[in-house]
């Protein structure tokens, strides 16, 4: 039976951190912008307010009907950067279908970028000197750090690709030496490729994809899978897999919490970035 990796004890303790490293900064703060109301949406954007609150993080919660246009919303990105009250700002994705959201994301100072997606921390990350990295990698890494999980010369395959989890995570894997495979929608056989995977991070919005016979055992398994089912929130891989494995996270409580606690991680290093405390390499 695998050890549960706990992600909801770890962010606790982050926030803890987190909490006595802004207050050594003193004021700091993170403003969101949610352009129209997706209920999924305002629910993250919800949490993290919470959150931030909680560790003593003065947030800004910024809303704009779902026809904003977007020169106007890049108004306000740019009013954020010019705000120096403002260490972080986070423009909750996806935004609606008339805006631009490549240009909204490159809009946003990278210094203050705290999601991580602007090209520019996109592409020091590509270049293993990661400045600001999308907080759900760097939560599943903080993880699999705490269950001192082994990773250099381990095999990791990542089942998905996208910019916000399944590509970042992969170069994070990769500068931890492990010797890493992207598996995507086109992959011809996964079950081969996971089947192999010392670490399977899987996040591809499937239920269930990852059936038990497709794990290895003794692995590590990671389920960024969030995925709402009659019943209830279920991962991307089947829980069965627990009996197989020798670590693995729950869902929920595995990363979903994690990525919480790395944003507000995220806005301290971003508000370090910006007094000085730690260089910037400015684009
Ligand atoms: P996405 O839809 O942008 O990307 C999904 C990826 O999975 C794609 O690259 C696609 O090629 C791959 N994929 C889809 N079906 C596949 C299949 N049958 N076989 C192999 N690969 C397949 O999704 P995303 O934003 O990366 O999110 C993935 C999942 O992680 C979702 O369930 C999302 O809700 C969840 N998520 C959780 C957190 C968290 O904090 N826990 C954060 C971000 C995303």
């Amino acid at each position: 039976m695998a050890t549960v990796m706990d992600g909801r004890a770890l962010a606790e303790r982050i926030r803890a951190e987190v909490k006595e490293e802004a207050a050594e900064l003193g004021e700091l703060g993170l403003a969101t912008v949610l352009v129209g109301d997706d209920p999924a949406s305002d629910i993250y954007i919800r949490r993290k307010h919470e959150a931030a609150q909680e560790v003593g993080i003065v947030s800004t919660d910024i809303r704009l009907p779902a026809d904003t246009g977007e020169e106007e919303l890049l108004e306000r990105v740019a009013e954020l950067n010019a705000d120096d009250e403002i260490d972080g700002i986070l423009v909750q994705l996806p935004l609606p279908e008339h805006i631009d959201e490549a240009r909204v994301i490159r809009a946003v100072d990278a210094v203050k970028d705290v999601d991580g997606f602007h090209p520019f921390n996109a592409g020091q990350l590509y270049l293993g000197r990661p400045t600001l990295v999308s907080a759900t990698p760097i939560g599943i890494m903080t993880l699999l750090a705490a269950y001192d999980i082994p990773l250099s010369g381990a095999r990791a395959v990542v089942v998905g690709r996208s910019d916000i989890v399944g590509k970042p995570v992969a170069h994070l894997l990769l500068q931890q030496n492990a010797t890493v495979t992207i598996c995507h929608s086109r992959t011809a056989d996964l079950a081969r490729e996971t089947l192999d995977a010392d670490v399977l991070v899987v996040a591809a919005g499937q239920p269930a994809l990852v059936t038990v016979d497709m794990v290895k055992t003794g692995s590590t398994v990671v389920d960024v899978g969030m995925n709402r089912t009659a019943a209830g929130l279920v991962g991307d891989v089947d829980p069965g897999a627990m009996e197989i494995a020798a670590f693995m996270t729950p869902v929920p409580g595995g990363v979903g919490p994690m990525t919480i606690a790395s944003l507000l991680r995220n806005t301290v290093r971003a508000a370090r970035f910006r007094r000085g405390v730690l260089a910037f390499p400015h684009a």
